[in-house]
């Protein structure tokens, strides 16, 4: 029997040994309550007829697949495309999960949503899409993440979103992310929790997933329409993981495409400085899944370092940690010097600013093109837009002519 991979997780929310439902006894009425509920969205053309008309008419879908032939020049291997997230409206591929869940809570009759972000990227998609249907929205956010993305804590304000700075930790995505649990274990009547990633309890990982898995299966249509064949690889970046299953998970079951994982190794998964929680972790719970995190030898979170907000993550989404364990997708680690290297050449190149999350899938889809033949077909999940990202790439341009 051939081993199939698209078809989690089980009734429980397992993907293998990964996923759960670990949550504090009040809310496990209410994650059964969410779970039923999208059961029953996910199979009501109603409800997908409006997910499709905001897809279309919100979002600006599909997003183009471009092929990107100044880059495949240069790297003279594999012809890289593009698959152009960046140009959703918000600027990333947030706003497909939002879109989702919004619809959902609407369908729930909930009238308040809370969020966590890092970057900011999935706070200002939430922000927009409770505007949108006229909800109230509080965004948890740690103040290290506050002070370096401050121009999407204003668009969240201009969107009439509330943020609350969390202090607690390191200030940043899972202290913001405990935060938002605690006040949805209080406020479980009135109030949608809008996760950003495939993370967190069941059913949020398989329903984030479905969400975002627009991306593969476009992908898979524009492929077949320009090449007349499906990719041989595929390249995203990994934080909780959200781009990257939502554009792989189309082709588990398609043997002959390669995929590739790319996690934040920071200044190098040997430093201890770093988010790459397959190369550099170990299995526990977190956030209401059992996945691989960062952690010591006492279980307590250790901090994850990343040039990149939306990379700056301790943990990953369980679907990953169970398709690294048997072996369907390769995870691999860029530091923040290569994915910042990879940022220059793709701006240079192909007049395309990318996010800085987004450059560590460039970087390691720059590192295999040049060894790949050139009938072989790349795409790159380009997750975001790096306008968030300019004075993180300024402060780090400055460094380097000091230091010469
Ligand atoms: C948030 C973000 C990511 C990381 O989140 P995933 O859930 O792993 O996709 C990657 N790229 C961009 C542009 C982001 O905003």
């Amino acid at each position: 029997m051939t081993q199939t991979y698209a078809h989690g997780p089980d009734p429980r929310g397992m993907f293998g040994r990964f996923g759960g439902q670990f949550v504090a006894e009040t809310l496990m009425p209410l994650i059964n309550d969410l779970a039923a509920e999208y059961e029953a969205a996910k199979n009501d053309p109603a409800f997908l007829e409006e997910l499709a008309y905001f897809q279309r008419d919100f979002i600006g879908r599909p997003s183009p697949l471009y092929f990107a032939e100044r880059l495949t020049e240069h790297f003279g291997g594999a012809k890289i495309f593009f698959k152009r997230e960046e140009l959703n409206h918000t600027g990333a591929h947030k706003i497909n999960n939002c879109i989702g869940q919004i619809l959902l809570a609407k369908r729930m009759g909930k009238k308040r949503i809370i969020a966590e972000t890092g970057a900011g990227m999935h706070g200002v998609a939430s922000a927009t899409v409770a505007a949108r249907f006229g909800m109230e929205c509080v965004v948890y956010m740690g103040t290290t993440d506050i002070d370096r993305q401050q121009a999407n804590v204003f668009r969240m304000r201009l969107l009439g979103a509330k943020i609350v700075p969390v202090t607690a930790g390191t200030g940043t995505l899972k202290d913001a992310m405990n935060e938002a649990l605690r006040d949805w274990v209080t406020n479980v009547d009135t109030t949608f929790y809008l996760i950003g990633t495939a993370a967190g309890p069941h059913p949020y990982p398989a329903m984030v997933r479905d969400f975002q898995a627009v991306i593969g299966r476009e992908t898979r249509a524009q492929m077949l329409e320009k090449e007349g064949r499906l990719p041989d690889s595929l390249v995203a970046c990994i934080g909780g993981g959200s781009n990257a299953i939502g554009l792989f998970h189309e082709f588990l079951d398609d043997s002959s495409v390669g995929i590739v994982g790319v996690e934040a190794a920071g200044h190098g998964v040997d430093t201890g400085k770093h988010a790459s929680s397959m190369a550099g972790g170990t299995p526990g719970v977190l956030h209401g899944n059992r996945t691989f995190l960062l952690q010591d030898a006492d279980g307590q979170i250790t901090d994850a370092h990343s040039v990149s907000a939306g990379l700056d993550y301790p943990g990953v989404g369980p679907e990953h940690a169970w398709l690294h364990d048997v072996g369907r997708v390769e995870y691999v680690p860029i530091t923040d010097h290569e994915a910042l290297e990879a940022f220059h050449t793709c701006c240079r190149l192909e007049g395309i600013i990318p996010a800085l999350e987004t450059a560590h899938a460039l970087a390691e889809a720059f590192k295999r093109a040049p060894n790949l033949p050139k009938d072989h077909l790349m795409v790159i999940n380009l997750s975001g837009r790096g306008d968030k990202d300019m004075q993180t790439v300024m402060h780090h341009m400055q460094e380097k002519l000091e230091k010469h």
